[in-house]
């Protein structure tokens, strides 16, 4: 039976004094990882809460998160990881819709208050009946009338082995980014996300010895998946990064000798725009690492080669969705990389480029990126009009992406369906509109939107950050575009800006911009 639980359980088994978990001075071994997750589990099961039962949980990068998230799994119970950087409404919006039974949750630190947060959030959710705070100190009292993780974990009953769902129930809630309507809960079953993290052990050819370094959220499916569930199905070694920083991630891969990094594109551009990077023995860090995989948003042609030309280890580019849990397709290491490509589809899973009718595209034709196959959820929580129009009675999920497939079966997302730009009449796709800014030598970062336009309905606006001491004019840069793109296409507006808005996971908050 696939269990998302015996994944961990396995390599406790067979490598039980390998290091599971790094955080700073910490170290903590596979053994250690899987009796703490049994403890979750047994006090969870002594409060009654069980198969079926959703539990949320509010946790940055820390060794406390694979605890608790196994923890809850081992219990039968349902995951529900919580974006750490929700306000005390939205987080009561999610306990609410998810019918959360207990919450886990960070008490955070001065600039983050998690723990008052989660504290108001859970007053908000009246069906939620457990709030255990999660205190940086396992040793630290718990505060009047609270409950803290050391205090809430039992010792198991003897013998005890009990994970009790199936393969079809679901293992986790993924409230999906936000960057798009409003928050819905995709369910993921066991069988799901073992297949997926199983994947991309064979996708990445993962070993035990490996050495992960996992910046990328955890509460998010890209981490969760492709490093903490995959790696330690491997008997990997996660090194915690709470919050990323390229000095710091500089650091840990130098002397941790980190051997695979998965990261946003904004992560990799940091990491190739870092001024002190030459502080960092590059040649050291290049000899040790050998799998970089990108997802999330397009990763820049430019960033790639860059990063590339600096690091001397070739980023492999992947997508997917929290829906699809989440990888679908990735470019492969035994096969040709294609820069700009999101490869072909991964082991088992099958992607259709449809036109607006539904009818297959043809090659190198624009048309909605829909997915079948173990990876795609059973559905929104609670919401079966939006799964209906989700996924169809065939099993084919609609992404709502654009993309085109070439003719050897590459895929190329081109953009999201909702962030296309119609000017005139003619489809305008920011990507490619970023893509091109990019090459210009003084612009650092460029995101494209569309803004209501008298009589051509939309008119196409580059917000771009300059690289430093640039001293390019935005009527010049329109100039240069004119120059470089189709009349219809190339933007009219730019405006220069120091910064861009991101989600917790990196991708360009276009909504924001205006
Ligand atoms: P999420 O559910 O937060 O993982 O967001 C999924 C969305 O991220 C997809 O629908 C895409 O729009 C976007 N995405 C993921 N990977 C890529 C990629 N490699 N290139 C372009 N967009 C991507």
């Amino acid at each position: 039976m696939l269990n998302l639980a015996v994944l961990l359980e396995d390599t406790a088994r067979t490598h039980p004094d390998r290091v599971a978990t790094v955080l700073g001075g910490f170290r903590s071994t596979y053994a250690e990882l899987d009796a703490a997750a049994d403890r979750v589990a047994a006090g969870l099961a002594a409060h009654g809460i069980g198969p079926g039962d959703r539990v949320a949980l509010s946790c940055p990068n820390l060794p406390f998160f694979p605890v608790v998230y196994y923890g809850i799994l081992k219990a039968g119970a349902v995951v529900v990881p919580l974006n750490v950087l929700l306000n005390e409404r939205e987080a009561a919006y999610h306990l609410r819709d998810a019918d959360a039974k207990a919450y886990f949750c960070f008490e955070g630190t001065p600039e983050l208050p998690m723990g008052e947060r989660g504290r108001a959030a859970f007053a908000q959710a009246p069906d939620c009946e457990l709030f255990v705070l999660i205190t940086a100190d396992p040793t630290a009292p718990a505060p009047e009338g609270e409950t803290t993780l050391a205090g809430f974990g039992r010792d198991p009953e003897p013998g005890a082995r009990s994970h009790p769902a199936s393969e079809s129930d679901t293992a986790v809630v993924l409230y999906t980014s936000g960057t798009t309507g409003e928050p819905k809960g995709a369910e993921l079953t066991h069988s799901n996300l073992v297949l997926n993290a199983l994947i991309c052990n064979r996708l990445f050819d993962m070993r035990p010895g490996d050495v992960h370094l996992v910046t990328l959220p955890l509460f998010h499916s890209f981490g969760q998946t492709v490093q903490m569930n995959a790696g330690l199905a491997t008997g990997a070694t996660l090194v915690l990064l709470p919050r990323f920083d390229p000095d710091a991630a500089l650091s840990l891969m130098e002397h941790e000798r980190v051997t695979f990094f998965a990261g946003v594109p904004t992560m990799y551009w940091a990491l190739l725009n870092h001024p002190g990077a030459d502080d960092h023995d590059l040649a050291a860090i290049a000899a040790t690492l050998r799998g970089a995989v990108s997802g999330g948003s397009s990763l820049p042609v430019e960033v790639l080669h860059g990063f590339e030309a600096r690091f001397d280890v070739p980023i492999l580019e992947g997508y997917g969705l929290s829906e699809t849990s989440p990888v679908a397709t990735f470019n492969h290491m035994d096969r040709p990389r294609k820069p700009g490509s999101i490869g072909q589809p991964v082991w088992g899973i099958e992607v259709e480029i449809r036109r607006e009718d539904g009818a297959a595209a043809d090659p190198d034709e624009p048309g909605e990126v829909c997915v079948r196959g173990s990876n795609i959820m059973k559905g929104y929580l609670g919401r079966p009009d939006a799964t209906a129009e989700a996924v169809d009675d065939r099993g084919w999920f609609r992404t709502g992406d654009i993309g085109v497939a070439d003719t050897d079966g590459y895929l190329y997302i081109v953009d999201r369906k909702k962030d296309m730009i119609i000017r005139g009449g003619y489809n305008v796709y920011p990507r490619e509109l970023e893509e091109v800014l990019l090459t210009h030598p003084d612009v650092s970062l460029a995101a494209v939107i569309g803004v209501p336009a008298e009589g051509i309905g939309e008119e196409v606006k580059a917000f771009v950050i300059r690289r430093a001491g640039a001293a390019t004019t935005a009527d010049e840069l329109v100039d240069w575009s004119r120059e470089h793109m189709a009349v219809y296409k190339y933007p009219r507006i730019v405006e220069f800006v120091d910064a861009l808005p991101m989600t917790a996971t990196g991708k360009i908050l276009k909504r924001e911009l205006t």
